[in-house]
């Protein structure tokens, strides 16, 4: 699906900009997977809520929880290598 907005792969454990996600090293919790929005929320992605294609597509649409913010929309993790998290 082209029409999905990509997210790129942020390859720190610090919180990237907008349109990126990571693998958070979380010091209780382990590793977590974490998407930053255009407006630069970043917030916990869980695989068990959605579902990861091999292309990174995430299904359902991901939508941002910070009140007010209401980005809403298709997104694709570029460089998603597999994994379970959250
Ligand atoms: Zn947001």
């Amino acid at each position: 699906m082209s029409d999905r907005v990509p997210l790129w792969r942020n390859p720190t454990d610090s919180p990237g900009g907008p349109y990126t996600w990571r693998i958070e090293k979380h010091p209780v919790l382990g590793e977590l997977l974490t998407a930053t929005c255009e407006r630069g929320h970043e917030s916990w992605l869980t695989t068990k809520k959605h579902s990861i294609a091999d292309d990174g597509a995430v299904s359902p649409s991901y939508v941002c929880p910070i009140d007010g913010c209401g980005w809403h929309v298709y997104v694709r993790l570029d460089g998603w290598t597999g994994g379970v998290f959250g």
